[in-house]
C-alpha cells in the first residue's frame, strides 16, 4: 500500500496556525457538543471553546461558527424508538434541538461579554446566487457590529432530496460564501490517518497535506463513518471546496477543553495546504 505519509505529508506545521487567519469558520461536529449517553449538552466544554473564540476576536481576527447538534440533541424525545429517525422524525428532532443548541451558545457568549446571532441555511440559500448574496450581507453586517454568526442548516425543513446531510460540506461552502480564508474542523479524529487507525496501530497521522490525491479519497472511502458524523470522505470534500478556494484547512480532535488553543499549541492535526497557492505548483490529482 502507497505510504500516505511520505508522499503527502511535508513534515512542516508551520504553516498550521491560527494566527495568520483574517476570518475563519469554526464547525463543531455534533459528537462535541452533545454527550451521546445523555443527549445533554456539554456546557463545560461549550464555555471554553466560547472563551476560545472570545480570545481570538479579541485580538483582531473574525470568527464564523458552524455548529451541529440540533438533531442529536432533539433525537432525545425519539429514543424509544431504537432505530434510525425517519426524515420526518429528523426534522422534528431539528425543530426541537435547534433551539435548545442556540440557547446553550447564546447562554456562553452572554456569560463572556459577547454578541452572537443565529443563521439557519437550506441549501437553496447556497445555490441560489440573489439568497446567497442575502446570506452574505448578513454575515458582513454581524461581523461588523461584532456578533459572530453561529450557522446550521435548517434541519427542520431540509428533505432527503434536498439538503446538505452533513455540516462538513455546509462548513466549507460558508467558507467561500464568507470569503473567509481558514477552515477549522473539530471532530472527534486526530485528522487523516495513512489507513484506518481502529484497524491498523501502525496506522500514521498525516500532518499536512499539499494536494488531495485519488489515493486519499479511497483511504477516506474505507475509513467507517463511526469515526465522526460525516466520516472522513465528507471532510475530503470540505477540504477540496477550501483548497480550490485558495484556503486552509485544519482537521483536530475537540473533544478536550479549550480546543482552539490546543491547535494554536500544536496539538496533533491535519492540516491542509493549498499546494498550488504556497509552492507555485499546480496540484496534480
Ligand atoms: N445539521 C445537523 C444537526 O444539527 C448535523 C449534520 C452533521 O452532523 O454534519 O444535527
Amino acid at each position: 500500500m502507497t505510504d500516505l505519509a511520505e508522499l503527502f505529508d511535508h513534515g512542516s506545521n508551520e504553516r498550521g496556525s491560527l494566527l495568520s487567519a483574517r476570518r475563519m469558520i469554526v464547525k463543531i461536529g455534533s459528537s462535541l457538543i452533545v454527550d451521546a449517553e445523555t443527549g445533554e449538552i456539554r456546557g463545560p466544554w461549550l464555555e471554553t471553546l466560547i472563551e476560545d473564540v472570545v480570545r481570538i476576536v479579541a485580538r483582531g481576527q473574525q470568527v464564523i461558527i458552524v455548529t451541529s447538534g440540533a438533531v442529536a440533541v432533539g433525537s432525545c424525545h425519539f429514543n424509544q424508538l431504537n432505530r434510525p429517525l425517519r426524515i420526518e422524525e429528523k426534522q422534528t428532532a431539528a425543530a426541537i434541538g435547534q433551539v435548545r443548541l442556540l440557547l446553550a451558545y447564546q447562554n456562553s457568549f452572554e456569560r463572556q461579554g459577547l454578541g452572537l446571532g443565529q443563521i439557519l441555511l437550506t441549501r437553496q440559500d447556497i445555490d441560489n446566487q440573489h439568497r446567497r448574496h442575502t446570506v452574505r450581507s448578513t454575515l458582513q453586517r454581524l461581523l461588523e457590529i461584532g456578533a459572530v454568526p453561529v450557522i446550521n442548516e435548517n434541519d427542520a425543513t431540509a428533505t432527503a432530496e434536498n439538503c446538505f446531510g452533513d455540516n462538513d460540506q455546509l462548513a466549507a461552502q460558508v467558507l467561500q460564501m464568507a470569503n473567509a480564508d481558514l477552515l477549522i474542523l473539530l471532530s472527534n479524529v486526530d485528522g487523516l490517518f495513512t489507513e484506518d487507525p481502529h484497524l491498523n496501530p501502525l496506522a500514521r497521522l498525516v500532518t499536512e497535506v499539499g494536494c488531495i490525491s485519488p489515493e486519499m479519497e479511497a483511504m477516506a472511502a474505507h475509513s467507517p463513518a463511526r469515526h465522526s458524523s460525516g466520516g472522513m470522505v465528507t471532510k475530503l470534500i470540505a477540504a477540496r471546496i477550501a483548497m480550490d478556494a485558495g484556503c486552509r484547512m485544519v482537521i483536530a480532535k475537540g473533544n478536550k477543553p479549550y480546543p482552539l488553543t490546543a491547535i494554536e499549541n500544536g496539538e496533533l492535526s491535519t492540516w491542509f495546504v493549498p499546494f498550488a497557492n504556497d509552492m507555485g505548483h499546480p496540484c496534480l490529482t
